[in-house]
């Protein structure tokens, strides 16, 4: 468990992101971890990277509380200092759910091993969970070099990158034993190996599955931005996920400068709906258009239903448990329209260039309707909100499975 949520051992894999403000700054950073909660972020890490942001976590805390009404887990991630930040502000350490080590950046020889077991210590003392997060960018250099070395006297010696990969793991395995014997126990540690190359990325995960039973939190680092770190991510998690490795996931996105933090949270949701893993709100099908439909009718039509069916969730998801398997489609024409519109819960098929200028709708694969006009749009949607109101019948919202929020 970290905070309230069930972590590993069949859980639902988990969606976390990290805010990207300065710590310190306890107001600013509160209403970031409040937006990535709003949109679908069931865990959020904060960096707790000197004195003034330690000073100020359990602040946001209570302001996440009292302000948002929100009780997201929150991760602190160290480098470095956590070791005398968690002694220090024993109200920081009280407040996070969860303390991220990284190996790599604990010291140096006897004092990497001091500053280690403080840190577990304070896990240890707080009751907390550890993750113990290797990052290829910042691998401990003495296990680099004492597996280099070791790799070099032998007859047949393997290629560096499998040596770093190794050495991530064993990072991470020998890390999390030596946290066990400090007296931390197994179920509260989660480990993660992250790298920015794909296919480096995908086999210290499958190595790591093999050889230890530890929750993984799995992450493309550094994916980058716009497009390339969507796609990158999306392809990295999905291989792990695929073959059911990973128990709580973040997308490493860079935002576009002033952009939207919660991006990252959004591509986790879609990548889990995708792979059929989780339901967070109802799917939309919609076909991409080509030369049979020179209109934007349906691309509009397809993007108004997505923006109504978004924020009706708000609601929804609180009062109408199972309304996230929705499935609804909208079709550009008669090649795949009727088709993909019966195998939905709910779909139209808009004629394309030269078909008759109507529109039937089928209802749990029955024709029940055919719409023409220019308020098309508006029946539609009032057809997908009677179809809701009956097939997911409002409960009360007290008693409702509320997703992912
Ligand atoms: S359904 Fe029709 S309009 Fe849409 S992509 Fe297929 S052929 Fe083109």
């Amino acid at each position: 468990m970290v905070g309230g949520v069930a972590v590993g051992g069949g859980a639902p894999v988990v969606v976390q992101s990290m805010t990207n403000t300065d710590t310190a700054d306890a107001a600013g950073t509160a209403a970031q971890v409040a937006a990535l909660a709003d949109a679908g972020s069931e865990i959020v890490r904060i960096t707790v990277n000197n004195r003034a942001a330690a000073a100020k976590v359990a602040e946001i805390r209570t302001r996440l509380r009292d302000d948002y009404a929100v009780a997201v887990p929150l991760v602190g991630d160290f480098h470095y200092n956590g070791h005398t930040l968690l002694r220090e502000f024993p109200d920081c350490a009280e407040a996070l759910d969860k303390y991220r080590i990284n190996p790599g950046n604990v010291g140096r020889r006897a004092r990497h091993d001091a500053n280690f077991a403080a840190i577990v210590q304070a896990a240890i003392d707080h009751g907390k969970p550890v993750r113990i997060g290797v990052n290829a960018g910042s691998l401990d250099p003495e296990l680099l070099d004492e597996l280099m070395d070791e790799n070099a006297g032998r007859p047949d010696p393997v290629e560096a990158d499998a040596v770093v990969r190794e050495a991530m793991v064993q990072s991470a395995l020998r890390s999390a034993e030596a946290a066990e014997e400090l007296g931390l126990p197994h179920d509260h540690i989660i480990l993660s190996c992250k790298a920015s190359r794909l296919q480096q990325m995908v086999a210290v995960y499958q190595d790591l599955a093999e050889r230890g039973d530890y929750p993984l939190h799995l992450g493309l680092t550094e994916a980058g931005m716009s497009s390339k770190g969507v796609v990158a991510t999306s392809a990295a998690l999905s291989i792990l996920l695929h073959q059911g490795i990973g128990d709580t996931i973040r997308a490493s996105l860079t935002p576009e400068p002033g952009g939207d933090r919660s991006q990252e949270v959004r591509v986790c949701l879609e990548i889990l709906q995708s792979l059929g893993l989780r339901s967070f709100k109802p799917e939309v099908t919609a076909c991409p258009g080509c030369g049979r439909t020179t209109s934007t009718v349906f691309q509009e039509l397809a993007q108004a239903i997505e923006a109504r069916l978004d924020e009706r969730m708000a609601v929804w998801r609180s009062e109408r448990p199972g309304v996230a398997e929705l499935k609804v489609a909208v079709m550009g024409c008669i090649v795949n329209g009727p088709g993909e519109s019966r195998a939905a819960d709910i779909g139209i098929s808009l004629p394309g260039t030269g078909e008759e200028p109507r529109a039937p709708v089928y209802v749990d694969g029955a024709k029940v309707a055919t719409l023409e006009g220019s308020g098309l749009a508006t029946e539609f949607m009032a057809m997908v909100e009677q179809y809701v109101e009956r097939r997911f019948p409002a409960v009360d919202s007290g008693s409702a499975n509320g997703g992912a929020a």
